[in-house]
């Protein structure tokens, strides 16, 4: 946990979200702004400020995010129709929160690549 991070702060219930999934694992809830009808952001419950900042000892909780995004697809009823997953990672990459995070989007169509 990183005192001054946003999605710490989430986690801990020190700033609400719109939580749509929990595990011990991970965290899902509601983008603030969302992008598309459904965009829900996954983020492990352990702070790592990007996808470069993991390492092999992370392996198990990335397969876990993957695998709860497939799941959470599923039960938000777009799996079939189809979604996006992101990871916006540094600065070229477009991350503005450095706490890893993957953004799932769905509910309309999306053009590739993105801009
Ligand atoms: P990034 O650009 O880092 O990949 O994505 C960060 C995302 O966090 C953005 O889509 C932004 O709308 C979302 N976000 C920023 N602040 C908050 C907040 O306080 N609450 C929620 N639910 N989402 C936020
Ligand atoms: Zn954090």
């Amino acid at each position: 946990m990183e005192a001054n991070c946003l999605f710490c702060k989430i986690i801990r219930g020190d700033i609400p979200a719109s939580k749509v999934f929990e595990d011990e694992v991970c965290l899902a809830f509601k983008d603030i702004n969302p992008q598309a009808p459904i965009h829900v952001l996954l983020v492990p419950k352990l702070h790592v400020d990007s996808l470069a900042m993991t390492d092999g000892s992370h392996e198990s909780m990335l397969g876990a995010l993957m695998s709860r995004a497939r799941d959470l697809a599923a039960s938000l009823g777009v799996a079939a129709e189809g979604y996006r997953l992101v990871v916006n990672t540094n600065r070229d990459g477009g991350q503005t929160v450095f706490h890893l995070h993957v953004h799932l989007l769905a509910g309309r169509s999306f053009i590739f690549p993105p801009g």
